[in-house]
């Protein structure tokens, strides 16, 4: 079933996960341990992300070096309809710009309509591991928004080949990237939702927004889409602290803030164990406040740290 239909027919807020595919080397046994616990609260979906290809330089015996091109979470799509058949739940893929030409996306695109998945979380990626910015593989997409009109076109039996007759349609439902506190490439704000209202015209259904610490962030980029026209669902991403090195790699890494009231307790922490405490206590209100003001839907980053998103989900249920 498609994100937007549980959307529309959903009586209160609902529950999803978002979880990782297995490094290269590890089974799925370990991603069914992580997802186990979860699974009592009923999600309505749960998305899997994707990792791109990494460059790699390996030192030869001649003490040269060669470029090796390594990934290390390979599997989305697979991982989803794994998912799907051990849970019976339905399951959003991440699919990205980076690395991919077009005929690449499309025949991706078409694996996840034999595999049953109705749904994708379309995005650009981010530049390659060792590389400052963002370059579109040859023959690809530059933006979310290119990708898109990809998927739309295909949900319209537009496929590349031009004359192939009678085609059959996709149906997938479209979510993209949103960014309350401003994706960090953006000159400002206004630029950045007029980038995401077009991602909206071109077919995207809902959107999902990068983790956030301060819930009155998101209240005003809410507010900021719907004047800028973006009426579409928007759903909050919400990730559980956990250690006192977040407090400088998640604004680091995602760019993003930490509020002085979070970060000044997690700093009063001795052991790991006390700041998980204090993540779950801010995660659980976070979830609350938000619940209480009608979000449709909290979409929990577990990354390795089910039991904590177990314990907040139950306590707010
Ligand atoms: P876009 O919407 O293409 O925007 C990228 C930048 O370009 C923005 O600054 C935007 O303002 C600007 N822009 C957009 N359109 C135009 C245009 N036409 N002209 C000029 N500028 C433009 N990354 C992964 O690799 N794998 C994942 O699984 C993954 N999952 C994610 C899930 C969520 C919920 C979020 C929020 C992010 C995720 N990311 C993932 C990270 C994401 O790929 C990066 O944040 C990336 O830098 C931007 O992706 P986007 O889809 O928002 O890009």
């Amino acid at each position: 079933m498609k994100v937007i239909d549980h959307i529309k027919q959903a009586k209160e807020t609902l529950i999803s996960f978002e979880v990782l595919p297995p490094l290269k080397g590890k089974g799925i046994e370990a991603l069914y341990k992580h997802l186990d616990p979860l699974m009592e609260f009923k999600p309505s979906f749960i998305n899997v992300t994707y990792h791109r290809s990494e460059h790699i330089f390996k030192k030869r015996a001649d003490g040269s070096f060669e470029k090796v091109v390594i990934r290390k979470r390979p599997g989305t799509e697979s991982i989803c309809a794994a998912i799907m058949n051990k849970y019976n739940v339905d399951t959003v893929p991440h699919l990205i710009c980076g690395g991919f030409n077009i005929n690449e996306t499309e025949d991706a695109l078409i694996n996840l309509r034999y595999l049953g998945i109705d749904n994708v979380l379309v995005l650009r990626g981010d530049a390659a591991k060792n590389e400052t910015t963002f370059d579109a593989e040859p023959g690809g997409h530059r933006y979310a928004s290119e990708l898109l009109k990809q998927v739309t076109n295909l949900n319209a039996g537009i496929y590349l080949e031009e004359d192939l007759k009678s085609t059959q349609k996709t149906e997938f439902c479209i979510g993209v990237a949103g960014y309350p506190e401003k994706h960090f490439e953006a000159p400002n704000m206004q630029t950045d939702l007029r980038y995401l209202k077009e991602k909206v015209d071109c077919g995207a259904d809902y959107i999902v927004t990068q983790m956030f610490f301060d819930n009155e962030k998101f209240y005003a980029f809410v507010k900021s889409c719907r004047e800028a026209g973006i009426t579409v669902p928007i759903i909050p991403g919400l990730k559980p602290i956990y250690n006192k090195k977040q407090l400088t790699v998640l604004p680091k890494t995602f760019h993003i803030d930490l509020p002085a009231e979070l970060a000044n307790e997690v700093l009063k922490c001795k052991t790991d164990l006390e700041v998980e405490e204090i993540g779950k206590e801010w995660l659980l209100a976070q979830s609350k406040d938000l619940k209480k003001n009608g979000v449709p839907v909290l979409h929990y980053y577990t990354l390795g740290k089910p039991h904590m998103v177990a314990d907040v989900v139950r306590q707010l249920l």
